[in-house]
């Protein structure tokens, strides 16, 4: 069976940090559904463009075309053995896509790690947030700075703040989360897939919560 994993989480809570960290571990391909969108956004392409004016207003992409976009990057072959997807699903209708999508291949989502943090916490974390071009490695310039101000430790590309990252479209992204992403919470919970990790903890202990989780259920 492949190995499916769902990270959740508020906006800043850390996945796209923790899934860099975990896919390696375990060989699995990383789908940041963001990071999608943003390659989108670079290459001019038809649906980066769309993206963007939703991103820009802090509001979630149309479900039929996150949809889309995610249905193709799985079917890749990296993605033989499962992947770990980073801000996808984030509505009830793309976690229902995505159980269809993968049941139509005899598989399921095997395990979510909730990665909980506090919104002012979250606030903090994006104010101070500092993404590579290349590969959208993360840093933050108070709790994880790289070593050279500016430039990706990884890639040695350049770092940019987001532009969704200023402090009045950071308040919308996390309206939009508790409205429209926080209720997969109990819908995963439900189907007793998920684990709450407390994400206020050091990105090391956050990891090493997530990967012991994952070593009982994998
Ligand atoms: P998400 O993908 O959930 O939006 P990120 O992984 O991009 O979140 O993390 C948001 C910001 O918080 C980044 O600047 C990152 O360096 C920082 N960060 C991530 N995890 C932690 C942590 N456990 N403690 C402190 N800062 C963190
Ligand atoms: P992220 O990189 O995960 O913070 O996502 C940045 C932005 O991309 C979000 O604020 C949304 O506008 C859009 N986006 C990313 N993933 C999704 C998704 N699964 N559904 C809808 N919009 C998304």
């Amino acid at each position: 069976m492949a190995i499916y994993i769902v990270l959740l989480g508020p906006p800043g809570a850390g996945k796209g940090t923790q899934a860099k960290i975990i896919s390696e571990k375990m060989d699995l391909a990383h789908i940041s559904s963001g990071d999608l969108f943003r390659e989108n956004l670079k290459a001019q392409t038809e649906l980066g463009k769309l993206a963007q004016v939703y991103m820009n207003r802090g509001e979630l992409v149309p479900d039929d075309v996150t949809i889309a976009m995610v249905q193709a990057r799985l079917q890749r072959p990296d993605c033989k053995a499962g992947a770990l997807l980073d801000g996808f699903p984030r509505t009830p209708a793309q976690a229902e896509a995505l159980s269809e999508m993968l049941a139509k291949n005899h598989e399921s989502v095997t395990a979510v790690p909730y990665i909980s943090v506090p919104a002012e916490v979250l606030i903090e974390r994006l104010g101070g947030r500092w993404s590579c071009r290349a590969q959208g490695h993360v840093y933050h310039e108070k709790y994880n700075p790289p070593k050279t101000r500016g430039i990706c430790d990884i890639d040695g590309s350049e770092l940019y703040q987001r532009e969704d990252d200023k402090a009045e479209t950071v308040e919308k992204r996390i309206r939009v989360y508790f409205d429209q992403t926080a209720p997969l919470i109990d819908y995963y919970r439900q189907k007793n897939l998920l684990m709450e990790i407390d994400g206020t903890k050091s990105i090391e202990e956050v990891a090493g919560e997530i990967v012991s989780f994952l070593e009982k259920v994998v």
